[in-house]
């Protein structure tokens, strides 16, 4: 099929890319495809990641599969696709996938699709308690593994019986209330940097959300940071029953003892590929500050 066709290549089939690839479908002219290109067998509802990890019972929601996605209402078969692959590298005009799909002239051994146009939503690169998409957890990226890895932080917060929480944005204080709120008996600290959470926002929004955690007795400490060495030091104390807590410490000094440390410090732009492609749209300090109000 692919001579025939000029291709429009979209990388990442999660909110950005699929809704590109949709767009796309819809509206290029005859003789052209859409070729849109994933890790993951299934659409990852991310938002939700945070909740299902703590919450057993809902993970299997958090997958939502592509069947469907090109159908076409007319009778003819569809000339676009979706491929479950990774991307390994890219250059002006062709990329390479870690599988080969021959029904769609990816062959072996260079498994390369040549392109006219490409899209790049590969997204950022998620913070550690939710990192589903890293190889080591997900391999394959289908929904089988997805569901193991949520089972198996479900069983590590409802073994715990004290969580640190580092970092006062979203994702830290979803995680700090979904696990006090789910496991009222557990010690859960929240850590912030800053004087104020969701610094962002009106100090309402603060006031609000530290009623909140203070209601569901989260200990809320602000305006200290986290000393990441004490982190990679990997000390210990042995507590009741054969466990144990680590010891980790605040840059004003500060020691805070916790069977489990999420960090949840921010995600990172997915941008690798793209350094080799054209270095020069990467702002490695990211975007000025008064883009981001
Ligand atoms: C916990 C959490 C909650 C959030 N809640 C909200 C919310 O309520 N409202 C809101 O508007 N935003 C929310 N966001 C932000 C939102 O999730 C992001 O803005 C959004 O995910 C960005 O979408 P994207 O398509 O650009 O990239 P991503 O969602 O990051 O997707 C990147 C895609 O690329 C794929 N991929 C990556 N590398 C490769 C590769 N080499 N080969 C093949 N595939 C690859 C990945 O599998 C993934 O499907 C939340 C974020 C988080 C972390």
């Amino acid at each position: 099929m692919s001579p025939l066709f000029k291709t429009v290549a979209v990388l990442g089939a999660s909110y950005g890319g699929s809704s590109a690839a949709r767009v796309l479908a819809q509206g290029l002219p005859k003789g052209w495809r859409v070729v849109l290109i994933d890790r993951n067998t299934h659409m990852n509802h991310l938002y939700a990641f945070p909740r299902y990890s703590v919450l057993p019972g809902h993970e299997h929601k958090a997958f939502i599969p592509y069947s469907g996605f090109f159908s076409s209402e007319t009778q003819e078969p569809s000339p676009h696709a979706i491929l479950h692959a990774h991307v390994t590298s890219i250059s002006p005009h062709a990329l390479t996938l870690s599988r080969a799909f021959p029904e769609h002239g990816i062959k072996e051994p260079g498994r390369t699709l040549d392109f006219q146009y490409l899209v790049y939503a590969l997204g950022s690169h998620l913070p550690a308690p939710i990192d589903l998409w890293n190889p080591a957890n997900t391999p394959a990226g289908t929904k089988a593994e997805g569901i193991q890895w949520f089972k198996r932080c479900q069983t590590r917060f409802a073994h715990a019986n004290s969580i640190l929480v580092v970092g006062g944005g979203a994702l830290g204080i979803q995680y700090a209330s979904d696990i006090a709120e789910a496991y009222p008996g557990k010690r859960v600290t929240l850590l912030h940097s800053r004087t104020k959470l969701l610094p962002r926002f009106d100090d309402a929004m603060h006031t609000e959300i530290v009623s909140g955690l203070t209601a569901l007795n989260v200990d809320v400490i602000l305006g200290d940071r986290l000393d990441l060495s004490s982190v990679s030091a990997g000390k210990t104390v042995r507590i009741g029953a054969g466990g144990e807590e680590r010891v980790v410490r605040t840059e004003s000094g500060r020691e805070i003892h916790a069977e489990l440390v999420l960090l949840c410090t921010g995600q990172k732009p997915n941008t690798e590929l793209l350094t080799t492609l054209s270095p020069d749209v990467i702002v490695p300090e990211g975007p000025p500050r008064e883009w981001l109000g």
